[in-house]
């Protein structure tokens, strides 16, 4: 077995991003449609398990999701399909950037069923599974917050922060910047808090 993955800086992720969202959703209407993208244009299947979380995480893995290795299926936990939108959004993606970025080290391995996933986990280096994990939590960023997007939003937010803030007599910029970041984007593009922060971070916003 050969498992070593091709290097790749934030700048090479954002591009197979961007080429992503021009072939599926060019018009970057937010939020980022991705489930009706992976259902309905990349015709692949999403299957919604019970308890699969629970189950890694008695192994201490922190497992939401997985992609089949024909990457034709995703399989995702029940309880995250059904009661965390955002969570769900971004573990579709971070599967999806398994598929664009890493279909070749996929096709050497025959797993679409949890135990035979474990067991393909069981035999790659942590160094190199933090490679690939890494690489598309990127990619899921940038694919449900796109550079260009998060820039125009971003700024469009701080006023309509500043303008309830007024309402309110305040003027406290770090208020400015919680509004913004915890409800105003978090609501506009479907993601948690945390992605938002990242995001903002890595494209030197904040
Ligand atoms: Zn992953």
């Amino acid at each position: 077995m050969q498992f070593s993955p091709i290097i790749k800086t934030a700048q090479q992720i954002n591009y197979d991003a961007e080429s992503f969202l021009s072939t599926y959703h060019p018009s970057l209407f937010i939020p980022i449609p991705i489930e009706d993208i992976i259902e309905l244009q990349m015709k692949m299947d999403i299957i919604s398990i019970p308890g699969l979380k629970d189950s890694f995480e008695k192994m201490g893995l922190e497992i939401d999701a997985f992609i089949s290795s024909d990457l034709k299926s995703i399989s995702v936990d029940r309880y995250i399909y059904e009661n965390r939108l955002n969570r769900y959004r971004f573990s579709l993606a971070h599967e999806i950037g398994h598929k664009i970025l890493h279909e070749y080290l996929y096709v050497q391995f025959k797993f679409n069923v949890r135990d035979q996933w474990i067991k393909v986990l069981n035999q790659i280096p942590i160094s190199e599974r933090q490679i690939v994990e890494w690489q598309a939590d990127e990619f899921a960023g940038l694919v449900l917050v796109p550079r260009l997007v998060l820039k125009n939003e971003y700024e469009i937010a701080i006023k309509e922060a500043e303008t309830i803030l007024k309402k309110s007599f305040e003027d406290n910029q770090s208020l400015v910047e919680n509004i913004v970041i915890e409800y105003l984007l978090t609501e506009k593009f479907n993601v948690s808090k945390y992605v938002i922060r990242r995001r903002l971070e890595n494209d030197q916003l904040i």
